[in-house]
């Protein structure tokens, strides 16, 4: 039988650095895949660029999370955004950073941070097995006793920390095996749910508008009518329904909102950086600039050419209509056309498809300054099997590395 000081579960993000950290206190760690190569989601992150943190102040980091945020402050204080792209530097990768304050490597190329935690993980000989998947954990009073694996083989260690991330992309190894490790220990499992998904909305157009990206415009989520989150910032329209960053950033409480059975809605303004006046006005001046030339032509400056046909149908404007034949009740539909565009939202693509799960194993049973377990003795958790999921931007691998370094950083501490 293999013994260990410590066994780390599933090489992700926060198990590359979880498992480096732990070696740096001179313990024998022992790092499990199940996949054939450590960090494949990580590889495919920020569209394969990786958004490894963000330049957020770590009280705004952390309000980034919600209620579940403060949570963060232990590992925060012991490793934030700086040291982190201090930690890339002395492996060899410098980052830039980018508008909204995301920070990238300056290869623009994942693998290049997938490569930098492998190195830093073998730097002080943590023995990574791929194709290794834990089938079971075996625990004797409150404390874990065993591993097995998939192929039989027994593993032991002093510690063990747990990082087999979400239930998200499963094709990347994340299958949500945790949740299950994490509950048969005894542990809450709050449910896990999609986060940052595309969403799915019911409209004839989609296919005509499929591939369309609008920037700087602002929605509106509405459930049974009543507004709930108003964001401003870029959307993709996708054959299903829609994508971008403010869509992810809703698509959480779109989820929790479909399965509260309320009605729900996006409304598109397309113009939110004109006021009332500003907008009218300007229908005015387009309307009389281009006086006998049609609607169409008009439309061109103030709209993508991809929705001009579906703007014309939908506020009933004929296809040879002319400027000087808008009145002032059409023109008023077509105010209403450009800041108030409404689709109906029927779902949220599968958890499958979601950048983030949300939920995880409950925080009031993780010590928020070790990640060490409250109920299993030498169980400690770290990345996206926790409660916590955040925003685009960075925010969610931040959390996953401070979490990852904390929860090695204490396995050694405590040797
Ligand atoms: C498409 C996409 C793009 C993203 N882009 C960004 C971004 O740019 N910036 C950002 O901040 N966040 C991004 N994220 C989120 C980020 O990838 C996650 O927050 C992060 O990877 C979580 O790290 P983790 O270590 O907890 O889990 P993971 O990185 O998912 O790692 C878990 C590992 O555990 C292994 N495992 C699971 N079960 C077992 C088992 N039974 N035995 C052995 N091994 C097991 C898995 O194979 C996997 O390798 C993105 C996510 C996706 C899906």
């Amino acid at each position: 039988m293999n013994k260990f000081d410590v066994i780390v579960i599933g090489a992700g993000a926060s198990g590359l650095i979880a498992a480096g950290k732990a070696s740096e206190y001179g313990l024998n760690v022992c790092l499990l895949e199940k996949k054939s190569r450590p960090g494949i989601k990580l590889s495919i992150t920020g569209k394969g660029r990786c958004n490894i943190t963000n330049s957020a102040d770590m009280k705004e980091f952390v309000s980034e999370f919600g209620e579940n945020g403060k949570f963060l402050f232990g590992a925060f204080n012991k490793f934030f955004n700086n040291d982190l792209i201090d930690f890339f530097k002395n492996l060899g990768v410098d980052s830039r950073l980018e508008r909204g304050g995301r920070y990238f490597p300056e290869s623009d190329d994942a693998h290049q941070i997938v490569n930098a935690l492998i190195k830093y993980a073998k730097q002080n000989n943590v023995k990574i097995h791929t194709a290794s998947t834990v089938e079971n954990i075996v625990k004797e009073s409150n404390q874990i006793k065993e591993i097995v694996l998939s192929n039989g083989e027994v593993l032991q260690a002093d510690k063990y920390i747990l990082s087999t991330g979400g239930k998200s992309y499963p094709l990347t190894g994340s299958t949500g095996d945790g949740y299950k490790f994490a509950k048969s220990l005894g542990h809450t499992i709050i449910e896990p749910t999609p986060a940052l998904v595309p969403i799915v909305i019911n409209s004839p157009y989609l296919k005509q508008l499929n591939g369309l990206k609008l920037k700087n415009i602002e929605i509106i989520l509405l459930a049974d009518d009543k507004s709930i989150t108003k964001l401003f910032g870029e959307m993709e329209f996708t054959i299903f329904g829609f994508t971008g960053p403010i869509i992810l950033t809703v698509s959480s409480q779109v989820y929790k909102l479909i399965h509260e059975n309320k009605k729900i809605e996006i409304s598109i303004n397309l113009k939110p950086s004109l006021d009332e006046k500003q907008l009218d006005d300007r229908l005015v001046r387009e309307l009389n600039h281009f006086g006998n030339l049609p609607v169409r032509n008009m439309l061109k400056t103030l709209l993508p050419m991809q929705l001009i046909d579906i703007f014309m149908k939908e506020n009933n404007i004929k296809h040879t209509e002319k400027c000087s034949n808008i009145n002032k009740i059409m023109r008023k539909k077509m105010f209403d056309g450009l800041t108030n565009m409404k689709f109906k939202v029927t779902s949220t693509r599968p958890i499958e498809e979601a950048i983030i799960t949300k939920g995880g194993v409950c925080l009031d049973e993780v010590e928020q300054n070790t990640m060490k377990s409250k109920i299993i003795n030498n169980l400690y958790f770290c990345g996206e099997i926790l409660n916590i999921d955040g925003p685009t931007g960075g925010f969610n691998l931040q959390a996953a590395f401070s979490t990852g370094y904390l929860a090695g950083m204490s396995t050694g501490e405590s040797k």
